[in-house]
């Protein structure tokens, strides 16, 4: 047996990060290379050259064959395509080489991938270009190991392709405006800031043989039939419950694959649904913890299989159970190494932090049906106002202490904070224990914890990109006009304190401490004329709208022309996704279980035969197959409405059109066709039942 290494020298054991570089890389070369990744200069072809060798030799020691350009094209997924290292020689021998230029830039074909418009077919040519902000790595995958190189993709017009660049493009964005604001309150210390995330993910576990025997798992990762466990999350005990073995041995296995990848997986636990569990890493800047989300999505995917069982990253792989969603916890943090928001022990006189808190008040009110759309997603549909995650309407947490100094400014300056005291659990062995200024509150979509805003509406399932590049870009928008403002300013603390009682009075209204599942927070939240959108195809429909394209063109993050393509391909993703789900339970209700309880209902006719024959009443029989032969007649009406709907819905080549009639039409087709189908479930022999039921799938491990 391999004796087991210490955490600490498995951590970043895989990463060509900044150690790996200091010791294998000419000084000039390092810095210069420091330099071009803070932004103060370029990248030479002659460094890249150097740095590529030294990656080469790096990878090659550590067993790597292959190299590649490792991009997020807009599928939300992750895409790679390997070369071998090797160039032969006129002696028909061969050596390894991997130069500047193959790092630096890779051509792709990129006429597969989703542009919404933005290339045709026949203009296959795709660039990826080195993120020099993201470090390179290995990768173990079966006996491949490859050396990973975080890149950007862009067509051959240079049109963004992909979900990084507009997250590099943001950061900048925000970064410039927070200086500017940061000069203009004094601080001319600071050259740069950066936007840092930390994505709790959850997901569900299930066992690999109920997985294969579930067609609906296997092509759209959740269940699209199934009635309810007898036992669901009601007894409240699986979270933060004791680990299953096998989950656990899972989990650690998870972990060291991380680690050995850079990646920081701090915390892991069991979440509410049964067999749903979460892992949070520490944060780092969005970038790089974007990257990491992806690794751990995909690690966890892998490893999963290893332990016979399969990892769920849906947003709602189960009816009537939690669903999962991917908690961004986000914050703004200086080259000098302060968190800009943090409250420190006086809020109320921390000019700096208040004017950040302000901006990104203002932001998320001014541009919520923006941030609204950057986590519409089918998945997203099943989760977000339902009871169980944060509801469609977008509105800010703030907690009693900060929304009492926000209340304090509107009437001019905040003259004080509440202060938060010991709390007495009343046992004299017992330590006394600093009580937080403010209590926790789980269900707002927008949450200020501590020192971050936590996002919760983000789906378990999505890259974290597209929902931070809104986020700096809109905070990095009213920054923005705060500078343009204060720039000016010949008193800077009275031009301060108006420009936050202003911001306090026009916004207000996102502010909200209550319960966001209730009824009368839908009510309320009309009245404060907060948007409410549904579902996500109406959210979609939002993006490209003026104010949105003025907004990141405005900070140079995606043209009119990229942002038109997202809304695009996002609404096809929709029609594509709904496509298939409903093409999955055709298949599931015609070729399983309608066979099924037609044998079923043969075997209680039968059974009615044999018995009235001897003379016996069979009233059961007779009550039974009536309600089996009524529901079936019902299923089966269910499954022909659904196919013409589905027809209706892929002749329409609108793409707007396509995705109102697969949510109009398709979406109630199939709820009705599970309806007829989970009755059924209830009734049918459990021997002739073709899947596996919530019951096996929730509780086996
Ligand atoms: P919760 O109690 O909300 O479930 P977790 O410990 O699961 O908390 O996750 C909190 C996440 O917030 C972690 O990933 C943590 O690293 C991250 N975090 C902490 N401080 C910051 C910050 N300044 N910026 C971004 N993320 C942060
Ligand atoms: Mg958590």
């Amino acid at each position: 047996m391999e004796t087991p290494k210490c955490t600490k020298d498995i951590f970043g054991s895989n990463v060509f990060n900044d150690a790996v570089m200091r010791e294998r890389l000419p000084k000039n070369i390092y810095k210069a290379f420091v330099q071009a990744r803070k932004g103060n200069q370029e990248m030479t072809p002659a460094v890249a050259d150097v740095i590529a060798n030294a990656m080469k030799d790096w990878a090659i020691e550590k067993g790597a064959t292959h190299y590649c350009h490792w991009f997020q094209p807009m599928t939300g997924l992750t895409a790679e395509k390997h070369d071998a290292f090797i160039n032969p020689t006129a002696d028909g021998r061969t050596i390894l080489e991997f130069g500047g230029k193959e790092l630096i830039k890779g051509e792709p074909d990129a006429s597969s991938f989703p542009s919404g418009g933005l290339r045709a077919t026949f203009e296959a040519r795709g660039y990826t270009a080195w993120d020099i902000t993201s470090p390179a790595f290995i990768r173990e995958i079966g006996k491949n190991i490859t050396l990973y190189i975080p890149c950007a993709f862009c067509s051959y017009t240079g049109m963004v392709l992909d979900k990084k660049t507009p997250l590099l493009r943001s950061m900048e964005a925000l970064s410039k405006q927070a200086v500017r604001v940061l000069k203009v309150l004094g601080n001319t210390e600071v050259k740069s800031v950066i936007a840092t995330l930390g994505p709790e993910q959850e997901y569900f576990l299930v066992d690999r043989k109920f997985f294969e025997k579930r067609l609906d798992l296997l092509l759209a990762g959740r269940t699209l039939f199934g009635a309810p466990s007898p036992r669901g999350q009601e007894m409240e005990d699986h979270y933060f419950g004791s680990l299953n073995e096998r989950v656990a041995t899972y989990m650690n296995e998870v972990n060291n694959e991380l680690w050995k990848l850079g990646v920081s997986a701090k915390t892991q636990h069991n979440e509410v649904a049964p067999a749903q569990y979460e892992l949070a890493p520490i944060f780092s800047t969005v970038n790089v913890a974007t990257d990491h989300n992806q690794l751990t999505m995909d690690v966890m995917q892998k490893v999963a299989l290893r332990h016979g069982f399969v990892c769920l990253l849906h947003e709602k792989p189960f009816a009537g159970v939690n669903g999962s969603g991917k908690h961004n916890n986000w914050s703004v943090c200086t080259d000098t190494g302060v968190n800009l928001l943090e409250p420190g022990n006086t809020p109320h006189d921390n000019m700096v932090f208040l004017v950040f808190l302000c901006a990104v008040i203002r932001g998320v009110d001014k541009y919520s049906t923006m941030l609204r759309a950057a986590v519409a997603t089918p998945g997203n549909d099943h989760r977000l106002g339902a009871n169980e995650a944060p509801p469609a309407i977008v509105s800010i947490f703030l907690g009693d202490q900060l929304t009492d100094i926000f209340e304090q400014l509107a009437s001019g300056k905040a003259k004080s904070s509440k202060q938060g005291s010991d709390m007495k659990v009343g046992v004299t062995t017992l330590p006394p224990l600093p009580k937080d200024t403010t209590d926790r509150n789980r269900t707002s979509p927008f949450a200020f914890t501590g020192n971050k805003f936590e996002f919760r509406m983000v789906g378990s399932s999505q890259s974290t990109a597209g929902p931070m590049f809104v986020l700096n870009t809109i905070v990095a928008d009213v920054l923005c006009e705060m500078a343009d403002q204060l720039e000016k300013s010949k008193n800077i603390n009275a031009d301060v304190q108006k420009l936050l009682q202003k911001i306090v009075k026009e916004h207000s209204r996102i502010v909200f401490n209550g319960d966001n599942y209730s009824e009368d927070w839908v009510a309320e939240a009309e009245k404060r004329g907060l948007p409410n959108i549904r579902n996500c195809v109406d959210s979609i429909k939002t993006i490209a709208q003026p104010e949105h394209v003025k907004l990141f063109g405005r900070h140079n993050v995606l043209s009119k022309v990229e942002l038109h393509a997202r809304e695009e391909i996002l609404l096809e993703n929709y029609a594509k996704t709904l496509n298939i789900e409903a093409g999955a339970m055709l298949n599931i209700g015609r070729r399983q279980i309608l066979p099924a309880v037609m044998e079923y209902a043969g075997l209680v006719a039968d059974s009615l035969n044999t018995i009235s024959d001897a003379g016996g009443s069979c009233t059961t029989q007779k009550k039974l197959l009536t309600k089996m032969t009524d529901l079936i007649d019902r299923l089966n009406d269910g499954l022909e409405n659904l196919a013409e709907s589905i027809a209706k819905a892929k002749a329409i080549s609108n793409v707007e059109k396509k995705a109102d009639a697969f949510k109009d039409k398709v979406v109630p087709a199939m709820v009705e066709v599970r309806a007829a189908s989970d009755e059924l479930e209830a009734l049918v022999d459990a021997e002739i039942w073709p899947l596996p039921t919530y019951a096996q799938m929730l509780y086996v491990r």
